[in-house]
């Protein structure tokens, strides 16, 4: 693919249509508000989400009706301050929050912003996403790093934070058994937190040995590959082999695979605690006889809300988590279609885009 993004005023790496990725010089953004910053993107992973546009072109009821920049998993470099900016100067380098709710409704109000239905989500149609040289976000949706963390460990936060939400609604005390389904980038960070959080057991589940071998060497206590069998005899197994007594206490489901959600409540305790944090197929098959005779407490999980963001930067600054291991390449902005490419193919955990060159 012929580019010429260094000579460009603001190059942008933009989703034309399912499967058409191109560049695209798109006007220099002015501040919307005297309350609002100018980013400069420096480095951006790439996110399941992402791909699956690319591929798809569509997330559910999300369409790509019209062109859009990818890219929601950012930290950079603030270039320009509003008037009304009191925290934020010219240089600081910052997490980006990339997706900024109303403020106004209901949900918002409830302190829920998460589920504001008026959210403006970075690379969720039809709004733009952060693989720009230049990106605006309100001061408040931008995180100062310390000194000590990296422009490229910022760019984790964005799955930290997913990571510290679930873990939030699956409100896990210390001594807690987890069970975490998959061990993709957000599996790997829930069994992170779970264990910045006290949890004691930390049981990671997937089909893919590599995966779980990883798992065990960055937060995992235990690993449980499924096998073929039923639902009921995957959970037998692995309440016997990981030793989870009368069941787990918690348990996440970041794949959304149908034989993971239904193998989870099979495992989880009498009155035990599930939290959905992948996403799959909109229908499955539900076990719901044992959530109700389990009295289980079951949850939903989207993205993140009041403090997560924080609390995520937070975790990566005092070393509770590491997610520099997580990062498995970094690539060039002239390379970001090939590195959608791999991400596609499964290869790696997180690979990072570097902002465009000046
Ligand atoms: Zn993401
Ligand atoms: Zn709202």
């Amino acid at each position: 693919m012929a580019t010429q993004t260094a000579t460009q005023k603001n190059p942008s790496f933009v989703l034309k249509e399912a499967g058409k990725v191109i560049y695209e010089d798109r006007p220099v953004p002015e501040l919307p508000s005297p309350y609002d910053v100018i980013v400069k993107p420096r480095w951006t992973g790439i996110c399941g989400s992402d791909v699956h546009y690319w591929v798809e072109g569509r997330i559910g009821h999300f369409i790509v009706e019209k062109p859009m920049v990818l890219g929601h998993e950012s930290a950079g470099i603030v270039h320009a301050v509003g008037d009304k900016v009191k925290t934020l100067k010219v240089g600081d380098r910052v997490a980006m929050e990339p997706g900024v709710p109303c403020r106004r409704c209901l949900r918002c109000k409830d302190g829920k912003y998460n589920l504001c239905p008026d959210m403006a989500f970075a690379a969720t149609p039809p709004y733009d996403g952060t693989l720009a040289r230049y990106y605006t976000l309100p001061e408040d949706y931008c995180y100062q790093l310390p000194e000590h963390m990296s422009l490229e460990e910022g760019a984790l936060i964005e799955p930290t934070a997913v990571a510290v939400h679930i873990t939030k609604q699956a409100g896990i005390r210390p001594s807690d058994t987890v069970v975490v389904f998959g061990a993709g980038p957000v599996g790997l960070l829930c069994c992170a937190v779970a264990k910045a959080y006290g949890a004691t057991k930390i049981v990671t589940v997937d089909i893919n040995e590599e995966r779980l071998k990883f798992a065990l060497d960055y937060a995992a206590t235990t690993s449980f590959r499924t096998a073929r069998v039923s639902a009921e005899e995957n959970a037998k197994n692995m309440i016997k082999e990981c030793g989870l007594g009368s069941g787990a206490d918690v348990i996440i489901d970041a794949t959304g695979a149908e034989p993971c959600i239904q193998t989870a409540i099979h495992a989880l305790r009498l009155g035990g605690t599930y939290v959905q944090g992948g996403m799959g197929k909109p229908d499955i098959t539900f076990p719901i006889m044992a959530m109700c005779t389990k009295e289980l407490n079951l949850k939903g999980s989207f993205r993140y809300g009041s403090g997560d963001y924080q609390t995520a930067v937070d975790l990566v600054a005092t070393g509770r988590i590491s997610v520099k291991q997580l990062i498995s390449g970094k690539v060039k902005f002239d390379e970001a279609e090939k590195a959608f490419g791999d991400v596609k193919q499964g290869k790696g955990i997180k690979i990072l885009i570097e902002g465009p060159e000046e």
